[in-house]
């Protein structure tokens, strides 16, 4: 018997519960306990095949269990398992012993500490960086001579540029190509409401301006891709991967061990967030914690699993102090310790993490020697990028939804959102069944019926109308555009989100 802490990304698929006590001599037989308990838990634990998914981590107290016996590895009463997918948290654990904390590394060599100089009123500017120690005039024009580079302008991206701007970090480069929209505004620090409509870079350029125009800004306005990547990072000491997808994640990381550089690596969902550093010449890399990504759709994005505001500020800035370690060669780095940050409860929890001698990228036998095809990698392609395939004759037009409403036929819509998203828009008369519950509940649809599911945009719906077709459904439609489509062209009233 052991207890099972359920990440955020999971809980939707064990009764919303964050922890649950499960049966069990090991590990093998606490997850197959888990599954029976929760059959929606299976397809997120285990292949088809009935193996242990890769994305999947499993924790006995601080240990990665592969580390240990893998899944024979034997659990007691008194142990805590913690499931760690992709994203995830995790409830308290005792402190590491300190002298067990990886030793201070600096990215930064004497020779360019030697050739870098700072004016009077840069030593004025930074005077409480000077009166430390642990930073001193050495330090401080080592945040001069260093050169951070971030992936992503977004959520991440905003505190770690703004802080390491406002350090003294003397170069910094950004890739970002997106636009600044208003729902950025929630978390995304670095742009203001006149920003909206502007690339987010020209806005962080600003931005970063008005607090230290010392700080030399290069923007890459394009995306990060295998095509650019490696001669964008080439010229900079550590990497910031302020990234929000898994193709980006890992290519960032690919890009990081095959230059040796450091990745700083933040992520967040929900209320959770994971922090850490990989630097594959001293310890683990983001692949030997996760060798591969979840399948496309299994764990949400921020779109749609949402975010607090405030969390992509907190790991940002855990983000930028790494950074800052880094270059002056202080204090523990994050090596090997995977930090997971619980905003609701409080709660910093630290994972060790081992280097895996089976790692494709960083391990004595690696098979990946170059950048790859990463949307491939992730299953995007194919998958995400384009939403599941609908027959034209099972769709409907909101226009046409209206004009049968008007004739007051009697329709069963479905709607298969989140709860959270019926509370702040519907259609009138639908009945809500979101679209982790649709097997389980197809029992309370007419499968003779004529059903018309709807979503957001029209993506998930489809995914539902293909799910209901393979129970036998046969007069599905899916509403093209879902309710932003119904927003836009019929009733302005309902928010758009
Ligand atoms: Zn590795």
């Amino acid at each position: 018997m052991a207890k099972v802490l359920i990440p955020a990304a999971l809980q939707p698929y064990a009764g919303g519960q964050d922890e649950l006590i499960v049966d069990g001599a090991n590990v093998r037989e606490v997850l197959d306990a888990l599954a029976q308990q929760h059959p929606e838990l299976r397809r997120h634990l285990f292949t088809e095949a009935g193996v242990l998914r890769q994305f999947v981590n499993v924790y006995r107290g601080t240990e990665d269990t592969r580390a240990l016996q893998g899944l024979d590895t034997p659990v007691s009463a008194d142990d805590e398992l913690s499931i760690v997918p992709s994203i995830a948290g995790g409830v308290g654990a005792p402190p590491r012993p300190a002298s067990t904390l990886p030793a201070p590394v600096s990215v930064i060599d004497s020779s360019r500490v030697a050739s870098t100089t700072l004016t009077n009123e840069e030593i004025l500017r930074y005077s409480r960086h000077l009166m430390l120690p642990e930073v001193n005039l050495e330090g401080q024009k080592k945040l001069k001579a260093a050169k951070v580079l971030c992936i992503g302008a977004g959520g991440l991206g905003s505190p770690v540029a703004l802080y390491l701007a406002a350090a003294g970090v003397g170069t910094l480069g950004i890739v970002d190509f997106d636009v600044v929209d208003v729902t950025n505004l929630q978390r995304q620090i670095l742009h203001g409401a006149s920003d909206v409509g502007r690339p987010k870079l020209v806005s962080a350029r600003e931005t970063l301006r008005e607090i230290n125009p010392h700080v030399n800004v290069i923007g890459f306005e394009e995306p990060f891709t295998s095509e650019n990547a490696m001669e964008i990072a080439r010229d900079f000491d550590i990497i910031i991967d302020g990234t929000d997808n898994f193709p980006t994640r890992y290519l960032t990381n690919d890009v990081c061990v095959l230059l040796g550089k450091p990745n700083v690596y933040g992520s967040i969902f929900r209320f959770e967030g994971q922090v850490s550093v990989f630097w594959a010449e001293h310890g683990p890399c983001y692949r030997c914690l996760y060798p591969e990504p979840p399948p496309p759709g299994m764990v949400p994005s921020c779109a749609e699993g949402g975010v607090l505001g405030v969390l992509p500020g907190i790991i940002g800035c855990l983000q930028a102090n790494e950074a800052i370690k880094l270059i002056l060669g202080a204090g523990n780095p994050l090596i090997g310790r995977l930090m997971l940050f619980h905003a609701l409860k409080m709660q910093f929890r630290e994972l060790r993490l081992q280097k895996d001698p089976d790692c494709p990228i960083c391990g004595p036998n690696r098979t990946i020697h170059a950048l790859i095809d990463y949307q491939e990698f992730c299953g995007v392609r194919g998958e995400e990028a384009q939403p599941p395939e609908v027959e034209e004759s099972e769709e409907i037009t909101v226009r046409e939804l209206k004009a049968r409403m008007d004739r007051g036929e009697r329709l069963t819509i479905v709607d298969v959102r989140e709860p959270y998203e019926y509370e702040i828009a519907r259609i009138p008369g639908t009945i809500l069944i979101p679209l982790g519950q649709i097997e389980a509940r197809a029992d309370e649809l007419n499968p003779e019926a004529e059903i018309i599911l709807h979503c957001r945009s029209g993506k998930r719906s489809a995914d539902a109308l293909n799910r209901l077709k393979a129970r036998g459904f046969k007069r599905l439609k899916n509403l093209v555009g879902g309710i932003l489509a119904w927003s836009e062209e019929i009733d302005p009233s309902v928010p758009k989100y």
